[in-house]
């Protein structure tokens, strides 16, 4: 019995492409790298760019509030296990130092909004809900502008890189990928909102989260509520909100999936203004809801918001 080199060769040849392939099959199953995202929109944001190379835990829940999160023992621990944690920043997660520090946290923290010009609160000195006493706090919710998802796609590839030299180059080109993604998104909400005329773009939301949004595409965004839920709306607050809903016959009433809903149904019982459904504003939604990932969250929030002005 004699085997040719040629064909002891070709034996070879498949035994390394077998093992080239279980190699590969291994590397996409068992990812390199620990991140933790503070809150499920982030989380998103980092599986886009991570892929299969990134195992990708998120802190607060889909339909949790991050404002006034309180992370458990066991997340803490989680956060202690990591390499990488991908916060929000601009005043978001008022807990993550602590928890950081809990966790006796070593590893990387990418603060995900980082380069961002944050903005101001915005509607506090129009219908002074908050008592006014919220106007100098930045607004956390940079992510609402889709120009703004893609400087945070930008510090998570960077934040990726630094923590996994060996994955960068993949990390580079998911995230060239999905930027080109985002610029369709933003394009398609630009084009959505070009069909209502500017004066007729008012809303009302839960809490003020869609300041970015709103300098970004135009209108106006009132809310009972500032941009920080931990402050109660006040009565006086309300009751300027519900005239002005009336003078300026305001339609577009929406809850957001974060929030009590109590609130914004009084609103619509004291103006005759009927809820128009459900924004996405802090939060995704589930698995199987209208907005399981940031571009299908922008892309229900705008169809939401612009059918509710144009009284379809
Ligand atoms: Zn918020």
């Amino acid at each position: 019995m004699h085997t040719s080199p040629r064909r002891s060769f070709i034996a070879a040849a498949i035994g390394i492409a077998v093992l080239a392939s279980s190699t590969a099959v291994q590397a996409q199953t068992t990812p390199a790298l620990k991140a933790v995202a503070s809150f499920s929109i982030l989380g998103d944001l980092v599986r886009q760019v991570g892929g299969d190379r990134v195992a990708v835990e998120v802190l607060v829940a889909p339909g949790g509030d991050a404002h006034v999160f309180q992370p458990t023992p066991s997340q803490a621990k989680l956060v202690g296990q990591a390499q990488v944690v991908f916060s929000n920043g601009l005043g978001f997660e008022g807990w993550m130092s602590r928890l950081l520090n809990t966790a006796r946290y070593k590893g990387r923290h990418v603060v995900a909004s980082q380069g961002i010009q944050p903005q101001q609160a915005e509607g506090d000195h129009d219908h002074g809900a908050t008592g006014g006493h919220h106007h100098e706090e930045n607004d956390p919710h940079a992510w609402q502008s889709v120009p703004n998802a893609m400087v945070y796609v930008g510090n998570i590839a960077k934040g990726l890189c630094a923590a996994d030299a060996a994955g960068c180059e993949g990390y580079q080109r998911n995230a060239a990928a999905y930027v080109a993604q985002l610029q369709a998104l933003d394009a398609d909400i630009r084009t959505a909102w070009s069909r209502i005329p500017a004066a007729q773009r008012k809303v009302i939301t839960s809490h003020d989260a869609f300041g970015y949004y709103a300098h970004a595409y135009g209108g106006r965004f009132l809310a009972p509520q500032g941009v920080n839920t931990e402050s109660e709306a006040s009565a006086k607050g309300v009751a300027q909100l519900v005239r002005q809903i009336k003078k300026e016959q305001i339609k577009a009433l929406f809850v957001e999936s974060i929030s009590d809903p109590r609130l914004i149904a009084q609103i619509g019982r004291e103006t005759g203004v009927k809820p128009s459904g459900e924004l996405f504003s802090d939060s995704l939604s589930a698995a199987g809801g209208p907005a399981p990932s940031y571009v299908a969250m922008m892309r229900a929030n705008t169809t939401a918001l612009t059918q509710a002005i144009l009284g379809h």
